[in-house]
C-alpha cells in the first residue's frame, strides 16, 4: 500500500474516537472530487453473511432519522463535541438485521459545505428502501470531518466489460439502473451525476446499485420558470417578442453583450450533460438523468469509452451537435430561449443518425454489416435516452416498459 494511503488511513482512524473497534481499514478504493472512499471490516458485525443479497436487505435497511445541523453556524457550534449526527440507538428492526461483513468509508472532504454534506446524507436516508440504490447504514461527524458507512458492494470496472456486453448483458445493466432511477425519480429526486462510476455493477451477479448522491437535488428546489415548460405557442411568441425589442443580431461572436446572464445548476460529469444543462435550463427535472443513461448505452453500443470528451460545455455542445446536427440543435435551444448558431464546418444541418454513428464507430460502414435485430431494439431504446427535448425524452418508468429492457427480464 502507498504510504501517503497509509497516513491517510491512520489520520482517518485517529480523528474518530473509537474507530479501531468498529471498523479495520483494508484499502483505498476511490478518490473523487469530493471525497476518498475505502474498504472497510466492519468488526461489530453480527452474522458473517457471504451471500449477503442486497435487494432482499435493501428493504430491512432503515437507517434511524437524521438529526440534521441546520445551519454553517449550528455546525460548527457542535464540532468539538462527539457531533455524532445520527441518533444511533438502532431500532427494533434494525437490532433483528444481519450487517454485512464490509462496508465502504466514504471520506467526504472537509471543503464541501456542511449543506451539501447534510443533502448527501439526507437524500441517502430518503432513498433507504429503494431498490438498487446504495442505502446508508450510518454516519459519523468528528469536528469538521464527516464519514458515510455503506454496505461494501463488490463491483468490477466498467472499461473492463462494457466492451464485451451483448444486447442483452446491456438490457440488464440498464434494467438495473433504471430500477433506481425509477425509485429515485418517483421521490421527485435527480441524481445529476450518472454515469459509470456512480453506478456499481458487478458482472457475476448481473447486479449493480446507484452510489453518490453528491450533486442530486430536489426536483423544483432553486428552479425558475424555463420557456421549455409553456406550450409552444407560448414559447414562439414569446422568442418573437424577444428577437423584435433587443437589437438586431450583428454577425460574429457579440461584444459588449447586454442580454441578461443566465444561472442554472450546471452541476455533473462533462460528457453525461443534458443538452438543457448545457442551454442552462432553468427548471431542469429527473430527465437530465436519463440523457445521461443514454451516453452510458452510447458508449456500451459503440465500444468508445469516453464516447464524449469534452474539456468544457462549449465543446460538449459542440460534439452533441456534430452528432444531432444545426437544425435539431437549434430548436433544442429555443426550448429554452437559447439561439444556437455556429460556422464550424464539421457540423451540418442535418447530422448523423445515431446508427450510424454505431455503425461507424464499430468499424461496420466498409463491410457493409448492419445491425442485428437485437441492435436494431436497442437503438430504438437509445434514440428515446437521448431525445433533444427532455419533455418528449423517455421517463425511467416507460423506460422500465421498453422492449429493450424486457430483454433484461430473466
Ligand atoms: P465521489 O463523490 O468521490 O465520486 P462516490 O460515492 O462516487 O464518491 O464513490 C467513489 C468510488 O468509491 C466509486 O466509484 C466506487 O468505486 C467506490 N464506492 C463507493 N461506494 C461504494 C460501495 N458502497 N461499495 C463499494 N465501492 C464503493
Ligand atoms: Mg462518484
Amino acid at each position: 500500500v502507498d504510504t501517503n494511503v497509509q497516513i491517510d488511513m491512520e489520520k482517518l482512524q485517529d480523528s474518530f474516537p473509537g474507530f479501531r473497534h468498529k471498523y479495520r481499514l483494508i484499502k483505498r478504493i476511490g478518490e473523487g472530487t469530493f471525497s476518498t472512499v475505502y474498504k472497510a471490516e466492519d468488526l461489530q458485525y453480527e452474522h458473517y453473511d457471504n451471500t449477503w443479497d442486497l435487494e432482499k436487505e435493501t428493504e430491512k435497511w432503515s437507517t434511524p432519522p437524521l438529526k440534521s445541523f441546520d445551519s454553517h453556524e449550528e455546525a460548527k457550534d457542535q464540532h468539538i463535541r462527539h457531533a455524532l449526527q445520527l441518533d444511533r440507538l438502532p431500532t427494533r428492526q434494525q437490532q433483528r438485521r444481519r450487517k454485512p461483513k464490509f462496508v465502504a468509508i466514504k471520506k467526504i472532504y472537509v471543503t464541501s459545505s456542511p449543506h451539501r454534506i447534510l443533502n448527501e446524507l439526507e437524500l441517502l436516508h430518503d432513498l433507504r428502501n429503494c431498490q438498487s440504490v446504495c442505502p446508508l447504514i450510518t454516519a459519523f461527524r468528528a469536528t469538521d470531518q464527516v464519514i458515510a458507512i455503506l454496505p461494501y458492494f463488490r463491483h468490477a470496472d466498467f472499461r473492463e466489460y462494457y466492451r464485451n456486453m451483448s444486447p442483452t448483458d446491456t438490457a440488464i445493466y440498464l434494467r438495473s439502473l433504471f430500477t433506481a432511477l425509477s425509485a429515485v425519480h418517483a421521490q421527485g429526486i435527480l441524481h445529476r451525476d450518472i454515469k459509470p462510476t456512480n453506478f456499481l455493477y458487478d458482472p457475476p451477479t448481473r447486479r449493480g446499485v446507484l452510489v453518490d448522491f453528491g450533486l442530486a437535488e430536489r426536483e423544483g428546489v432553486d428552479s425558475k420558470p424555463c420557456l421549455c415548460h409553456d406550450d409552444a405557442s407560448v414559447r414562439k411568441s414569446r422568442l418573437r417578442n424577444a428577437l423584435h425589442t433587443s437589437a438586431a443580431p450583428h454577425a460574429g461572436y457579440p461584444k459588449n453583450d447586454t442580454r441578461p446572464s443566465r444561472r442554472a445548476n450546471r452541476a455533473g460529469t462533462r460528457g453525461f450533460r443534458a443538452p438543457e444543462v448545457l442551454f442552462k435550463c432553468t427548471e431542469q427535472t429527473t430527465k437530465i438523468d436519463i440523457w445521461s443513461v443514454g451516453v452510458i448505452l452510447l458508449t456500451i453500443m459503440s465500444r468508445r469509452f469516453p464516447f464524449f470528451n469534452s474539456a468544457d460545455d462549449v465543446e460538449a455542445m459542440i460534439e452533441i451537435a456534430t452528432i444531432f446536427g444545426q437544425k435539431r440543435m437549434r430548436a433544442a435551444g429555443q426550448l429554452h430561449g437559447c439561439m444556437f448558431e455556429t460556422n464550424i464546418p464539421t457540423i451540418g444541418a442535418a447530422g448523423f443518425s445515431l446508427e450510424r454513428i454505431i455503425l461507424w464507430s464499430t468499424c461496420r460502414i466498409d463491410t457493409g454489416e448492419g445491425l442485428s435485430d437485437d441492435e436494431k431494439i436497442a437503438l430504438d431504446f437509445l434514440s428515446r435516452c437521448l431525445e433533444l427535448d427532455p419533455s418528449r425524452r423517455i421517463s425511467a418508468d416507460e423506460a422500465l416498459d421498453h422492449e429493450f429492457l424486457r430483454m433484461g427480464l430473466d
